[in-house]
């Protein structure tokens, strides 16, 4: 028996020193702790990271969290700010204005779902906007911040927060952690993936000063590029830009407004050939433009970014060019890509991040030793294609059901087919009122009512088991629940002054 194949792995190379590269070095260093796996960085300062990717979901919680780190800790290294949720503008039209929180909306009861109750108010002629049930959005749009309950009275109370934070601090300080918990750190640029000649499988990585880096197992976070899993081994990409019809971004920092206190949530508003973000830090914002190049030109979405900017530019607008989809295969012999390198979606709903997250879970979960074995390679991609078409459904969903006519590219978002797994799911809304389950989902029905109710795409009926209650017990019900969640807010502080009573004292990553 070939005795490369036996036996546990001895060393893992991360290439690439990108969020993707740091945040599988530092995942892995505290998960192999006290073994003698040993765990290298190759990253090339010269070429650099992408550096954007500063929205998330509140996954990345859970991520630093099982990393020993705190809140608190991240949030100062990282000049955070909370994020409740996303605030979309003008997608439904201009002036429509919703809020995609993390958290829940009102009580179901006798296992009917809120929004029929909702809904059958609004009949009734109840000019109620769901939000008001939503203890997430309505701190979100009021500019507040508090923790949620530990243990929740009921779903009312429920909702969950993430971070916006500067990518490049967030690298930094990941580095940082894994350093001190011993992974070396090389700073080469690779020129050349070189394979076994008789299996194919990934031997060494030449780099550019002469060195050969070994390994048994490579981690490809070359960004774009896909430097491993894509020019050496060959996995192709699904493109999907049939769906997704954005293809590039321009990328902008500027400076906060005097007095301009940084709000709990990301904006994205919708601009004539795509949309613009905002994420507000604390000590800048980061803003830019994506849209479809098949509908605009570079120089109107650069001008388009420059003349919605609030606050003073800190740089010239940076394109960035990309390609929605994912690598057929993101596990090919002994190389998993991770980040950009296995596909990309435009980060309308800030998923990047946390598809990195599920994907180093699975390297965990899955851990290969020097046989390989398939299976669990099969696994490991079947498991990472079907989460990422999910979040591409939930996606394009926003497109699709856009109600804007001034432009020719919201026209014909709205008059493309979507992917059999997303109509399947629309028909279901439509018709029942219902949410289709798929496995691997990463957003969870609370966040497709978000989205189905925030473009008024409601369904076409109402569950029959919300006859049984009169209207005026209805309306009591929804009263409560109002005054419960808008009593809550009251009593929330400001974002500003949760921010500011986090400690400001410098901390060190602790492994
Ligand atoms: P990169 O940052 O590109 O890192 C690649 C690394 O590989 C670098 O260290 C580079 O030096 C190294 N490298 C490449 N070639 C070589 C070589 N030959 N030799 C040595 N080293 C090499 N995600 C979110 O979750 N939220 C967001 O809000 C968000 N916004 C985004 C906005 C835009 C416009 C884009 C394009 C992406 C956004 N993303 C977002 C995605 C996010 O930026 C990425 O998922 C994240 O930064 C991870 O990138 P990466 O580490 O895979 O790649």
């Amino acid at each position: 028996m070939d005795t490369r194949s036996q036996g546990p792995i001895r060393s893992v190379v991360i290439v690439g020193g990108g969020t993707a590269g740091w945040m599988a070095a530092a995942a892995l260093v505290q998960h192999f702790r006290g073994t003698p796996l040993k765990i290298t960085v190759v990253e090339s300062s010269e070429i650099g990271t992408i550096g954007v990717g500063e929205a998330t979901i509140p996954t990345i919680r859970r991520f630093y969290g099982q990393l020993g780190l705190s809140d608190a800790e991240v949030m100062q290294a990282t000049q955070a700010t909370c994020k409740l949720g996303i605030r979309f503008l003008d997608w439904s039209g201009p002036g429509s204005d919703f809020i995609h929180p993390f958290g829940h909306y009102g009580q179901d009861v006798r296992g009917i779902g809120f929004h029929n109750f909702w809904m059958r108010a609004r009949e009734a002629g109840d000019g109620v906007a769901l939000s008001d049930f939503s203890l997430g959005a309505e701190l979100a749009r009021q500019g507040k911040f508090t923790h949620p309950s530990p243990n929740p009275p009921s779903t009312l109370s429920v909702f969950d927060w993430a971070l916006h934070l500067d990518a490049s601090l967030f690298a930094q300080y990941l580095r940082k952690y894994a350093e001190a918990g011993g992974c070396e750190r090389v700073d080469a640029k690779v020129q050349e993936v070189r394979l076994r000649p008789d299996d194919g499988f990934v031997r060494a990585l030449a780099l550019e000063d002469g060195r050969e880096i070994e390994g048994d197992l490579f981690v490809d976070c070359t960004g774009f590029r896909g430097l491993v899993i894509g020019q050496a081994l060959g996995s192709g990409f699904q493109d999907w830009g049939h769906w997704l019809p954005c293809d590039a971004a321009f990328a902008m920092q500027s400076e906060n407004e005097p007095g301009d206190d940084p709000q709990p949530f990301t904006r994205v508003t919708a601009r004539s050939a795509g949309w613009q973000w905002g994420i507000p830090l604390r000590h800048r914002a980061g803003n830019g433009v994506v849209y479809s190049t098949a509908h605009q030109s570079d120089d109107a979405a650069a001008a388009e970014l420059t003349a919605n900017v609030v606050g003073k530019p800190l740089m010239e607008p940076r394109r960035i060019p990309f390609r929605p989809g994912r690598r057929d295969k993101v596990w090919v012999k002994n190389c998993v890509a991770l980040g950009l390198s296995a596909g990309f979606l435009e980060p309308l709903e800030s998923t990047s991040i946390a598809l990195i997250e599920t994907g180093i879970e699975r390297l965990r979960s899955l851990f290969p030793d020097r046989s390989f074995a398939q299976p669990a390679i099969d696994e490991f991609n079947d498991q990472s294609a079907r989460e990422m078409e999910r979040v591409r459904d939930f996606i394009i969903l926003h497109y699709k059901l856009n109600r804007r006519d001034d432009t020719a590219f919201w026209r014909d978002c709205r008059a493309m087919a979507v992917p059999d797994t997303l109509q399947r799911k629309i028909d279901l809304w439509k018709a029942r009122g219902q949410f289709v389950r798929y496995r691997w989902e990463m957003f969870h029905p609370a966040s497709w009512l978000a989205i189905y109710a925030g473009f008024e795409e409601m369904p076409d009926v109402i569950d029959p088991g919300v006859a049984a209650f009169d209207i005026g017990q209805l309306r009591d019900a929804l009263g409560q629940m109002r005054t419960s969640v808008a009593r809550a807010v009251a009593e929330a502080p400001s974002h500003s002054d949760f921010l500011a009573s986090l400690d400001c004292a410098p901390t060190q990553p602790r492994t």
